[in-house]
């Protein structure tokens, strides 16, 4: 029997984490480090995921460990899929590229942010809405009362395109299939597309995003399936380019309809 254990020390918890949890599944997985992804998970707000790692002696609940171990299988198909956009040359972005950008965050979030595809900072850090549009992203995560490692960041192309020009057909047709796989794997409740090229490619319309956001549609995952909730909405890159309080102000709103759908309060 293999065991892992955690120490709350590290992880600010008011509840003792000594746990040992089996590593039958995760073992399955050599390659992914258990101990990071547990440790990640146990970081994350209870309240939003839903997990509730507590218990007065300490030891975890069966319900907590299958729990635990659902989410370390997550982590684990997303960090394959990762490693496959990593040798992927599917498109010429492949050639280009610094560093691929697969997505991250949280492989149980309830909200998923999608963009558009990764630009300069992205692609010499290898790590989604990093730059200037990702630190405005980081901000409407923290006024939402959420923290970046609560939700899952990606994008539509998982390469840079040169100058940042916008994607190419072909490009998104290529790309498109790892993110159709991390919506799959993380099961989120609501999508929020980040602007027009995530907005229409998701949607699979052409209709501006000025008629698109600031409303709920659905994104099929598959037939049998049921729609995941998506909501549409300004990217960070164009509020930037337009700051205007009209245009915070319409983000806010679609911001405060998915908090409202989720049941998560509205921070004043
Ligand atoms: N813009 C995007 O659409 N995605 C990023 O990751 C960064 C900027």
């Amino acid at each position: 029997m293999y065991e892992i254990s955690c120490k709350n020390s590290c992880y600010k918890l008011d509840y003792c984490v000594e746990f040992k949890v089996p590593l039958e599944l995760t073992a399955m997985e050599k390659d992914i480090n258990v101990n990071k992804i547990v440790s990640q998970h146990i970081e994350m707000e209870r309240f939003f995921t839903g997990f509730a790692l507590k218990g007065r002696s300490g030891k975890l609940e069966a319900q907590d460990q299958e729990d635990i171990m659902a989410v370390a299988e997550k982590a684990a198909e997303l960090e394959k899929i990762a490693e496959q956009v990593n040798q992927c040359r599917n498109c010429e972005l492949g050639s280009l590229r610094t560093n691929t950008v697969s997505g991250e965050g949280n492989p149980n979030a309830r909200i998923m942010f999608v963009g558009e595809a990764p630009g300069a900072d992205e692609d010499a850090q290898g790590r989604p809405f990093v730059g200037r549009a990702g630190q405005l992203l980081d901000k409407i995560i923290a006024a939402c009362g959420l923290k970046r490692s609560d939700v899952f960041i990606g994008n539509i192309l998982k390469c840079r395109p040169p100058e940042n020009r916008d994607p190419r057909a072909e490009e998104i047709i290529s790309c498109l299939p790892y993110l159709q796989r991390q919506i799959e794997i993380i099961d989120p409740e609501i999508i929020v597309a980040l602007g027009a090229h995530a907005a229409r490619t998701l949607l699979n319309t052409t209709k501006p995003i000025g008629q698109l956001r600031g409303q709920f549609h659905e994104y099929y995952t598959g037939i049998g399936r049921p729609p995941v909730k998506l909501m549409a909405t300004y990217h960070t890159a164009y509020l930037l380019r337009n700051y205007s309080q009209e245009n915070r102000r319409k983000v806010w709103e679609d911001m405060k309809k998915v908090l409202d759908e989720l049941g998560l309060p509205i921070p004043k």
